[in-house]
């Protein structure tokens, strides 16, 4: 069938990495994919960190026009560098009653309490006063991390922004601790058993900390990971290209996402996308659960 060449095809907008309150974003999951809606999205995913608690909610408020992907990012560690390296391994469409990989992310979830406990503890010795009681309510039951405490440490009027609360004498460095996230090699083969798909998150953002080297990537491949996410505002143009060339030698997708947290953080929805291409080879790799387009 031909169409007329105008008005052109509307473009597909796909956004593959969100955060809502379910973790360490500040809209709901219902705010969330209302937002993602009047952004103009077509494609959102929302990739709480460790958990799946946000799904229901964002597929019983999905507006009209918009497709939820259910997924989750991963918090991992790769313990052939010492010490040990964390990273994000975003997992798209799994079975979230798959009993092995809901277990570890329920593990996590409690490692996350006990380590942000231990970090208000660390700042509370150095006679900060921010209380455990205060960032777990502001985390109001989900995934706790440390934008959590940046919250209070902002609400306190000890820093002015979550960025001054990441840095080195706060949350970045001083006061970090380490959680015992999931090894990546038993983190990807877990999403994979799960029928879910595995995307190396941010995998250059060497501005968070150190990061792994390619050599990883390659033996991640053989494990079953799917793709790497390039488009990221934590990626320079460079790291960018890189990440994409990388992609193409190994014939992996290529992701581009906003990795949207609301006000914890100053980028927008749909502020980097990923392709219609990329997309459809995810969901084509995918077993666990489908995506949910809104009648
Ligand atoms: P956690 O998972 O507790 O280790 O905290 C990491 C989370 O903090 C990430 O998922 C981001 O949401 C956020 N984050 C990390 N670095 C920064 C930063 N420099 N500025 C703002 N937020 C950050
Ligand atoms: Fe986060
Ligand atoms: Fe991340
Ligand atoms: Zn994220």
């Amino acid at each position: 069938m031909t169409r007329p060449a105008y008005p052109p095809a509307p473009t597909t907008r796909i956004d593959l990495h969100t955060h809502s309150t379910a973790s360490d974003g500040t809209l709901t999951p219902a705010e969330l994919v209302r937002a993602a809606g009047a952004a103009g999205l077509d494609v959102v995913a929302l990739t709480d960190h460790d958990t799946t608690d946000g799904w229901a909610p964002a597929l019983a408020a999905l507006p009209a026009g918009l497709t939820l992907v259910r997924g989750a990012e991963i918090s991992c560690r790769w313990y052939g560098a010492d010490p040990p390296i964390p990273l994000h391994l975003l997992a798209y469409l799994f079975d979230p009653t798959e009993p092995a990989l809901a277990a570890e992310l329920a593990r996590v979830r409690a490692v996350r309490e006990v380590r942000a406990e231990r970090i208000v503890a660390l700042l509370n010795a150095d006679g900060i006063d921010v209380s455990w009681a205060e960032v777990l309510a502001g985390a109001a039951g989900g995934t706790v991390g440390r934008p959590h405490i940046a919250a209070a440490l902002i609400r306190a009027g000890l820093v002015a922004t979550t960025t001054e609360a990441f840095g080195p004498q706060w949350l970045g460095q001083r006061y970090r601790l380490p959680k015992a996230d999931i090894d990546v090699f038993h983190a990807v083969r877990l999403v994979r058993a799960a029928g879910g798909v595995p995307v190396f998150a941010h995998p250059r953002a060497s501005r968070r900390g150190r990061i792994v080297p390619d050599s990883l990537i390659v033996e991640l491949v053989g494990a079953g990971l799917v793709g790497l996410e390039a488009d990221h505002e934590d990626h320079s143009p460079a790291e960018r290209a890189h990440v994409r060339a990388l992609a193409a030698d190994l014939g992996l997708v290529v992701t581009g996402s906003s990795d949207f947290h609301g006000t914890h953080k100053t980028v927008q929805l749909g502020a980097y996308t990923t392709t219609p291409e990329a997309y459809e080879r995810i969901v084509a790799a995918a077993s666990g659960v489908t995506p949910v387009a809104s009648a």
